[in-house]
Formats: C-alpha cells, structure tokens, sequence
C-alpha cells in the first residue's frame, strides 16, 4: 500500500500520517521526490482502509501495491535509488564496472589484475575468497587469505571490493573486508542468508538465481529491505534455458524489465551470462545500452591458466579495449563510465 501525499503537503502533514500509521502497528517508509512524497506502508491491509488515511490533511490517495514485493518496488520509490558505495554512487548517471578475475589465487596474479583493470578505468575490483564450486574436488577459495589480498589490492589501487558471502558463519569475517557484499546465484533464494546481509549495513549485490524469475529476485531483495537494509543492487548473470551453446543465457530483457518493475540499480554480468569470453565485450555493451548501471565482468592476466573461469574470462588487454567501447556506448545513452582511466598512483 503507499499513502500518496499532496504536492503542497507540510512536513507537519507528512509527519502526522507516519505517527498514525506506525501507532497503528504499521511500518511506513518515506520516499521523497521532487514532485511529491510516497509513504510506502506494510502491514495488514484490511486494517490500514479502515483508518480513512484518505481523509487526512495532506493526503491525495491511498493507492495498494499489487505485486508481493513493497519495498523493492517502483510503485514504493518512484526514482530511481542510488546506492552509495565510499565515494561512488551505484544507480546514477555513472555507469561503474566491476572487474577482476572469478577467484583470488594469489597475491601476485590479484594485484596485477588490479593494476590493469583501475587503468582501463574501472571503479571496483571483483574476486572470489569463498567460491561455490559444482564439483568438491575444485578450487575452493583462498578463504581469509584471500580477503586479505583483496584488502591490499584495495590499499593499492583505491578500488572498491566485491565478494561473494556464501553463508552465515563467514558473513561477519567476510563483511570486515568487503566494501560490497555478493549473494551468489546459487544462494539467490537462501533466506536465512538474506535476513543476515540484511542486518548488516553494508551494500549488497544480489545476483539473479539461475533458474529465478524475475518476481522471485525483486522478493529476494524484499528479504534484505524488509530486514533494514536498502542497499541493494541487483545483478543479471544469466539463466538457465535449452542453449547448451553458452553456458546460460543472459536474460538482458530483465534490465528493463527490472527497471520498470523496481528501483533498484541493476548490474549486468556477461561472463557468466554466456561463459565465453568471446561474446563477453558485445553484451557488455548491449547491457550499458539497455539500461544497466553497471557490469560485472571477469578478467584475469592468464585465462588459460585460471584455477575458476578460465574460459570466461578477459585478458587485461581485451578488457582495456572493451572498455573504450563501453565508454563510447555510455556517452550515446548520456550516461558515462564512473573511473577515469589512467594509470593508477599505487600508493
Ligand atoms: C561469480 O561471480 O564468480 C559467481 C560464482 O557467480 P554466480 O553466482 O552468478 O554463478
Ligand atoms: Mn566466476
């Protein structure tokens, strides 16, 4: 339900119809734009029209949300949320790219990559500690030791990290190094997760489940809002269809989609969307094109020899090289890429 206020409503208006609704057992969320304020409400339904809201000065009309998600939808926050990560700002005008390779491996190859991939200007720097692996018998993740690499890349180049959590007994170790938090695909729909990033307040990037509609990713992210965290970007990463061709099939029409439905940022990942590194640069640009606030992009300085994603994954160079294209496709949609590139100061 949202509680849509006058354009001439008072704060002392505004105020008055929040007291009335959390008094009444309700949660109520303030959304102001520049047109007007949005009160979203959650709470019992049947109940919130007997209150004659509507009635209230100030007030224009009480509108029900009709999808099961309330937080994470548009109807909720009519612009779009920005979500703040240090000094850059995921949902604006700057598209960011998030690169690096899938896991860290050692301090050598992650610093290099690091290096590289601030030079051809992106903002933040992704990398796997814990790593869900289909199979046991593969590369786990350098676990702790591997968040203290990304910590020193972080101390070297001024990029920001991304990292994937995969359970609630590492949150806390992993939440003390990363500056934005990964929900795996695979751990899309773990509730018991999502309720814990929750209560952390820290950005949160959650990934599209492989086989997850669009509805159930925004009620995933509805997890996290409900819980007290707003911070979230979503992620596209493909999913699963008949093509055996690519290793899933990158939903790009989800941007979009996403876009209309929600406020949220929405990110992109063609690495694992399509699982070649081949097709990686063209969907990256058609992801800008679409709509996307940003990539998520897997780059490492020896693909051939990667411990995770080889196949998938960018040299450095073809990545610089994407990335004047991506910057080319930015400025066409009006929007441009967040880093300037250059060689980093590697303090
Ligand atoms: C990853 O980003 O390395 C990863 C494991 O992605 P996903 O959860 O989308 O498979
Ligand atoms: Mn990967």
């Amino acid at each position: 339900m949202i509680v849509i206020m006058q354009q001439e409503a008072t704060e002392e208006q505004i105020g008055a119809v929040v007291e009335r609704l959390t008094k009444n057992g309700f949660q109520a969320h303030l959304s102001r734009g520049v047109e007007r304020t949005i009160i979203g409400v959650i709470g019992d339904r049947t109940r919130l029209f007997d209150m004659a809201l509507e009635a209230m000065p100030g007030v224009e009309k009480v509108v029900p949300v009709l999808q099961p998600y309330k937080l994470a939808s548009r109807a909720f926050h009519p612009e779009n949320s920005l979500v703040p990560v240090g000094d850059l700002v995921i949902g604006g005008e700057e598209v960011h790219v998030m690169a690096g390779p899938c896991a860290v491996e050692s301090e050598e190859q992650l610093l290099e990559t690091a290096v590289q991939v601030r030079a051809a200007g992106a903002t933040v720097l992704r990398g796997g500690a814990f790593k869900p692996r289909t199979s046991p018998y593969s590369f786990q993740g350098l676990e702790e030791e591997g968040l203290k690499i990304l910590a020193r890349a972080r101390e070297l180049t001024g990029l920001k990290i991304v990292t994937e959590v995969m359970d609630t007994r590492s949150l806390p170790l992993v939440a003390e190094y990363a500056d934005i938090l990964q929900i795996g695909a695979r751990n899309m729909q773990n509730f018991t997760l999502l309720r814990e990033v929750a209560r952390i307040n820290k950005p949160v990037l959650l990934k599209r489940g492989m086989s997850a509609t669009i509805e159930e990713w925004l009620l995933a992210a509805e997890y996290i809002m409900s819980g007290g965290n707003h911070q979230v970007i979503l992620c596209e990463r493909g999913i699963r269809t008949f093509e055996t061709y690519t290793r899933n099939t990158l939903d790009l029409s989800a941007v979009p989609v996403v876009k209309y439905l929600s406020h949220l940022p929405v990110v992109v990942d063609p690495s694992h969307g399509l699982g070649k590194w081949r097709f990686v640069p063209a969907m990256a640009r058609a992801a800008i094109a679409a709509g996307a606030d940003g990539l998520l992009v897997e780059v490492h300085p020896n693909p051939a020899e990667a411990l995770c994603d080889g196949p998938q994954s960018l040299t450095p160079e073809n990545f610089r090289q994407m990335m004047e294209e991506l910057a080319r496709v930015a400025e066409v949609m009006g929007r441009r890429l967040g880093g300037g590139a250059g060689p980093c100061s590697c303090r």
